[in-house]
């Protein structure tokens, strides 16, 4: 069997999830009102829930071409809610409206379906306001709740909804929806796959973006390049530069399209200077930006330590032997040049200073410090020996 088509085409790797929610979508004595779709990062949690949505609506399960199929995939469809929330909870007052359009019913589809991305940012109150709505489902309606893991969900939540688990989708499965899908050539597909260690959004970012390759190159190529404290710390400065640009990058247009947006409200759009009344709305603005920028910066650079660490992993495997592929096979010369220049032991020791530096970033530590720390501590290239 090919797999189910359909609005389940681009849900890779997932045949067994997949089966329990097709199965549900058309039959009434499996589908329930509460659905937990968990997964690891990159592993399709919400593309799996928005599938799930479309063959609900479809009148045929998920054929992937009717209008309810096509509008629910592009976000349209009314009866369908995605709730992405920018904050780092969920508070009581995003979740009471979403309870209240949940007693409502459809407007135009067969279900009201509502979902939610980030089901582990629940605020404890807001979890009181949704489990009510759990408790006591409208007819038509659906919830699916999105999460890592079950553990990151309020217990309370949990147990009234049905768990579906997705896993880390093959490399073969990844490659083969770039090729399919955006039309990149196997051999890359391939790669980035495995490069981006089966993220699919990061796989075809890998695959399509020049400008992402290169820099993912860059980071990879500090492990061979510093040797003394002076290379450490200009390397360091370097990828918290790198990782500041990326950040701005990804979040200038939306930035500037927020202020027009906030200076049309407020009617000064066009003006020379602020009147003073307004200027504390616009500084609110400006400091949630700085904010989203400082945690699109750690990221990115929590992306960055996730590549050096699948470097040193590639290292240590060639000095163990080990008959696995190498996580990034474009970088085989360094590896083998790293690898026979230094123990497993020294190896390890590196692994452990690029973990660090990301419990460091993952705890507030100022970005330059922890990763020129790590630095310091991966120096030693081909030419040194012992410690
Ligand atoms: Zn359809």
């Amino acid at each position: 069997m090919s797999g189910p088509g359909g609005v389940w085409a681009e849900v890779v790797g997932q045949e067994p999830a997949v089966q329990v929610l097709a199965a549900a979508a058309v039959d009434p004595a499996a589908m329930t009102h509460a659905w937990l779709l968990t997964g690891p990062p990159g592993s399709g949690r919400s593309n799996a829930a928005r599938a799930f949505a479309a063959a609900l609506q479809c009148e045929q399960g998920g054929c992937g071409h009717c209008h309810a199929c096509t509008t629910t995939l592009a976000g349209t469809h009314p009866d369908v809610t995605v709730v992405a929330t920018e904050h780092v909870m969920l508070r009581v007052e995003e979740t009471r409206p979403l309870v209240e359009l949940a007693q409502r019913s459809p407007s135009a589809g067969r279900w009201r379906v509502i979902l939610v991305e980030d089901a582990d940012r629940f605020h404890d109150r807001a979890a009181n306001v949704l489990l009510k709505a759990l408790e006591e489902p409208a007819p038509r309606t659906v919830w699916m709740l999105c999460a890592p893991s079950p553990h990151d969900v309020l217990v309370t939540l949990r147990s009234r909804c049905r768990a579906v688990a997705l896993r880390t989708p093959p490399v073969e499965a990844v490659a083969a929806l770039l090729v399919a899908r955006d039309g990149i050539d196997p051999a890359v597909a391939r790669v980035a796959a495995q490069a981006a260690g089966c993220h699919v959004g990061i796989a075809r970012r890998l695959a399509r973006d020049p400008a992402t390759r290169a820099r993912r190159s860059a980071v990879l190529a500090l492990a061979g390049q510093v040797r003394g404290v002076g290379d450490a710390v200009m390397a360091a400065g370097r990828l918290v530069e790198t990782s500041r640009e990326e950040a701005t990058a990804s979040t200038a247009e939306r930035d500037a399209a927020e202020r027009q947006e906030l200076l049309h409200a407020l009617g000064a759009e066009g003006l020379p200077t602020l009147p003073p009344a307004l200027r504390s709305q616009v500084r609110q603005l400006e400091e949630d930006q700085k904010r989203r920028a400082t945690r699109s910066q750690r990221d990115v650079l929590d992306r960055a330590m996730l590549d050096l660490l699948s470097l040193y992993r590639d290292v240590l495997v060639v000095q163990l032997g080990a008959a696995v592929d190498l996580v990034n096979a474009e970088q085989e010369a360094m590896v083998r040049e790293l690898a026979a220049g230094s123990t497993a032991e020294q190896t390890l020791r590196r692994m452990d200073a690029v973990g660090l530096a990301r419990t460091r970033l993952a705890g507030n530590v100022a970005p330059l410090l922890a990763v020129e720390a790590m630095a310091i501590a991966l120096r030693g290239g081909p030419s040194r020996t012992g410690k």
